[in-house]
């Protein structure tokens, strides 16, 4: 006997009746639920985004299985792995690819602070060169954690508007050289 229970729908989701709201508060639903993730893997934190990906933590249920590889075509730059100097101009250049809303998740301590690597060839942290939205801890983060990382985004995307025209936005657009 299958073991699955339906549960009850909640209260004013189902019947008669009507809901009122706004259309920037359901753009802001569609586009929270179908986030389009660029995955900028370099290095180890790259193979835990492949686990995200892969049926155990299937990313698809939060609405982001559809993987952009054109910055044109994506909403959220996923840095995942050490970033050295050099590829710094390249990371910046994809990022102003990227159509407004966009936001940025540092995944891993390389991306987020250079991790281990204090040297002269690596970058420390993606924040010198680009606005970043979202840290994810780890050496490498799980895969729950860059989970975790993508809820917040979202969070972030219910009022992509809001962020869009912060002050602080703003300042750290300037702060980068980015129009
Ligand atoms: S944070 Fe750790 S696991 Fe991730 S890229 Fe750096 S060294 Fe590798």
């Amino acid at each position: 006997m299958s073991e699955v229970k339906i549960g009850k729908a909640p209260e004013g989701s189902e019947g008669p009746g009507y809901f009122l709201t706004s259309l920037d508060k359901i753009v802001g639903m569609a586009r929270e639920n179908s986030l389009w993730p660029l995955p900028f893997a370099t290095s180890c934190c790259g193979i835990e985004f492949m686990a995200t990906m892969a049926s155990h933590y299937d990313l698809a249920r939060f609405g982001s299985e559809r993987l952009s590889f054109s910055p044109r075509q994506a909403d959220v730059l996923m840095v995942m792995g050490t970033i050295a100097k050099k590829m710094g101009p390249v990371l910046k250049h994809v990022y102003e690819q990227m159509a407004e809303p966009r936001w940025v998740m540092a995944v891993g301590a390389c991306a987020s602070s250079g991790g281990i690597f204090d040297t002269y060839s690596v970058l420390q942290g993606i924040d010198k060169v680009i606005p970043v939205d979202v840290y994810v801890p780890g050496c490498p983060p799980r895969p729950e954690q860059i989970i975790d990382g993508i809820l917040r985004i979202q969070h972030l995307a219910t009022e992509p508007l809001k962020r869009r025209s912060s002050e602080e936005y703003r300042r750290q657009l300037a702060e980068h050289g980015i129009i």
